[in-house]
């Protein structure tokens, strides 16, 4: 049995007419190349279609299923010309007249790159981004004066009808007019301040809150920041969060990992060490007897999240001195043949050393 088609909209082989329209809606939505979303992706919507134009119809979904895509392809027909007034009508349902997706302005992507210290603690941050704004000396209609006319391309209607081929065969569709840009009129004389844009690109400073614990490559959505048109409505900013490498602190989820460095000695014997941290230095006490490679779990102090925080994680590495002081020779050598003599274990050896 053909699959594709199936796999495209994400539904299974026994899905209702119900399940496929909403599952072909929210694809479409989702792909949609005017969507103004991060995800409109032009080939993706046109396989969309193309698969809900075969599983719409119930008698090209029994040939599609028996014979696979041959069985589906061919010229436009009447079931495809029905297939695209179903389009227009869910096209209408989703971007439908005066939408506020269509109307507003569009979206703006900026990247801001944070240390691991400001993700644990959280922060204000303040940049400077250069936006559209609707134009003030025209009140955003682009003309010398706010004096327009009607647009002699489309008589004032926004729209122009055009033939456009498409796999259904040709029909007509509107198109929104280029000369106005679907307002309908034209300025008699382009405003001097934006050109007859009705928009102008500001430099402006913002400020918003970097949550603690946020994630790298996390978005932040700020509503009503991006680009505004010449309505005055504006898009979103979206800001995508770098987080540093640190020098010493992986992060892993809510988890830190680092690795500390310590001597024979304190290795047997216990110590305390510092560790850095975004807190600050971290005081650690190493309990006697830690081996090389042992890992220490310092619960709570890593990564806010939603939960509260993670845990930290300090694996120990025991630094063997490659080069000795006769001195030293000399308590090794003596480590060594009461270690073999079983005397002594090396622990009280060593511990006799540093009394
Ligand atoms: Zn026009
Ligand atoms: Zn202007």
């Amino acid at each position: 049995m053909a699959r594709e088609y199936y796999d495209v909209l994400g539904v299974s082989e026994d899905a209702s007419q119900k399940e496929i329209k909403k599952a072909y809606r929210k694809k479409a939505k989702k792909y949609h190349p005017d969507s103004n979303s991060d995800s409109s992706d032009e080939e993706k919507f046109k396989k969309i279609n193309k698969a809900y134009d075969v599983l719409s119809d119930e008698e090209k979904r029994r040939k599609y299923d028996r014979f696979g895509k041959q069985g589906v392809s061919g010229n436009a027909s009447a079931g495809q010309q029905r297939a695209a007034s179903h389009f227009q009508d869910i096209f209408e349902e989703i971007f439908g007249g005066g939408s506020r997706r269509r109307r507003q302005g569009k979206d703006m992507k900026i990247n801001s790159t944070i240390s691991l210290e400001e993700a644990y603690n959280g922060l204000e941050k303040t940049v400077k981004i250069s936006r559209n704004k609707r134009c003030d000396a025209c009140n955003g209609s682009g003309a010398e004066n706010e004096d327009t006319e009607t647009c002699s391309d489309c008589s004032g209607q926004g729209q122009v009808r055009r033939i456009e081929r498409s796999m259904f065969g040709q029909r007509q569709v509107l198109k929104e007019c280029t000369k106005c840009k679907g307002r309908g009129k034209v300025p008699k004389v382009k405003c001097s301040d934006c050109g007859g844009e009705g928009v102008k690109e500001v430099e402006e400073t913002i400020s918003f809150e970097i949550p603690s614990g946020i994630q790298d490559g996390q978005r932040m959505r700020l509503e009503g920041k991006g680009h505004e048109n010449r309505e005055g409505l504006s898009g979103d900013l979206y800001v995508y969060i770098t987080i540093e490498e640190h020098e010493s602190l992986e992060r892993r989820n809510s988890d830190l990992y680092t690795v500390k460095k310590i001597g024979v000695g304190d290795a047997v014997l216990g110590c305390k060490v510092t560790v850095q941290h975004p807190e600050g230095e971290l005081e650690v006490s190493i309990p006697q007897g830690t081996q090389p490679g042992q890992v220490l779990r310092i619960s709570g102090k890593g990564m806010p999240d939603h939960y509260g925080r993670g845990d930290l994680y300090i694996k120990i590495d025991v630094s063997i001195p490659k080069k000795v002081s006769e001195e030293e020779k000399e308590i090794f050598d003596g480590l060594r043949s009461k270690d073999a003599s079983g005397k002594k274990s090396f622990f009280e050896t060593v511990k006799d050393f540093i009394d």
